[in-house]
């Protein structure tokens, strides 16, 4: 199979008259905004219509204006590059990156199946064997993100987006952090989504952390998914934190044996006790009827997406007007970082175009 591509791709860059031309970066005018599909930190993500084919994109618009710290702007390009360097089943693509007058731009695949945070919440709870698929689905983006000395950080239900036959796909490397390729060191940071923060990101050793906190994210993940709510769930922030670090995991009887062993093996606090890696997790008992290798291209996922344009999706963010942004923020921020102000020259490096055969 790999010596008949190569030998494909020999002879045609033999055939020079034939040469297929790069894609040119787009330009806003390019797409009809249809409706807003969701909010990001710092501007929407729009449903879109490329004018000259009719096709359907989502269009995330990341406003000049609210990024106003040099990490906001280190994010930004951090989603663009690592989205552009990534090629999974279970990771969304990226077509293009362009810049408007008031904001960068990411134009990647559409998922109408909307959030797997939204068929949660009208289901309460998922079953096993549902969890069991997603969690595969998400470990196989993970692992992929891993092997390019990437740690997600942000593992949570509202990353995890359906294509229309059900598939997952892992959304907004915005917290994600390059150059990490140890199980345990590399990182400092502390960031991502509070209830998913794992004990090692809030310990803030001198040594830091590494890639095994995305697998911490997914035994929190899988318990959400089965239970309906994180463990330690509650408003109280630092109530939340102790608990992370210290409270004992309260597994609820109606979870099966295989599924809590998954989460008191992912769940431990020592990073070197955790169960880590896509190898070690595919022979856990919990995964017994899932073949990995297929998958991503099962025909029957768990949930069928209702079909119709951003049927999937919560209705107050249909009623946004698509051109509009929230006001940047007042405040000054709670930093003793300097602000700084942002227009389309800050990133240089952002134009992008898919090339046309990956
Ligand atoms: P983000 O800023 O990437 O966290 O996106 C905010 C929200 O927009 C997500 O939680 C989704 O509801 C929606 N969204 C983001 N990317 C897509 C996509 N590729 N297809 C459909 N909806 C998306």
């Amino acid at each position: 199979m790999w010596a008949a591509t190569v030998a494909r791709l020999t002879e045609s860059a033999d055939m020079e008259e034939e040469e297929e031309k790069e894609p040119r970066v787009p330009c806003d005018s390019d797409y009809e905004r249809l409706s807003v599909l969701g909010i990001g930190s710092f501007g929407r993500v729009v449903l879109a219509k490329r004018r000259d084919t009719g096709d359907l994109f989502a269009l995330k618009l990341i406003a000049y204006s609210k990024l106003t710290l040099p990490k906001h702007l280190e994010r930004t390009q951090t989603e663009r590059d690592v989205l552009s360097s990534m090629r999974h089943e279970n990771i969304v693509k990226l077509y293009c990156a362009y810049r408007t007058s008031t904001h960068f731009a990411l134009v990647s695949e559409y998922c109408p199946g909307g959030e797997l945070f939204h068929h949660l919440c009208r289901r309460r709870v998922f079953k096993a064997a549902a969890v069991a698929f997603y969690a595969a689905e998400l470990s196989l983006a993970l692992d992929c993100a891993h092997a390019r000395g990437i740690v997600y950080r942000d593992v949570k239900p509202e990353n995890c987006l359906l294509d229309s036959r059900g598939h997952l796909k892992l959304v907004d490397f915005g917290l994600a952090k390059v150059g990490v390729a140890d199980l345990y060191l590399g990182a400092h940071s502390v960031c991502g989504t509070l209830e998913y923060m794992a004990p090692d990101v809030l310990a803030k050793k001198p040594s830091g952390y590494g890639l095994s906190v995305d697998w911490w994210g997914l035994g929190i993940w899988t318990y959400e998914l089965l239970t309906g709510l994180p463990p330690w769930y509650g408003p109280d922030r630092h109530k939340l934190f102790k608990n992370i670090r210290h409270a004992p995991l309260r597994i609820p009887p109606y979870v099966s044996l295989a599924a809590a062993s998954l989460l008191a093996n992912l769940l431990r606090r020592h990073p070197r006790e955790r169960l880590v890696g896509l190898q070690n997790l595919k022979r856990h008992s919990f995964f017994a009827n899932i073949d990995f290798d297929t998958v991503s291209t099962h025909d029957n996922p768990p949930i069928r997406p209702k079909q119709g344009l951003a049927n999937n999706f919560d209705a107050k963010f249909a009623a946004l007007d698509v051109d509009d942004d929230d006001p940047p923020p007042t405040r000054k921020p709670a930093t003793r970082t300097a602000a700084i102000v942002v227009d389309r020259a800050s990133l240089q490096n952002w134009d992008y175009a898919r090339p046309l055969r990956s």
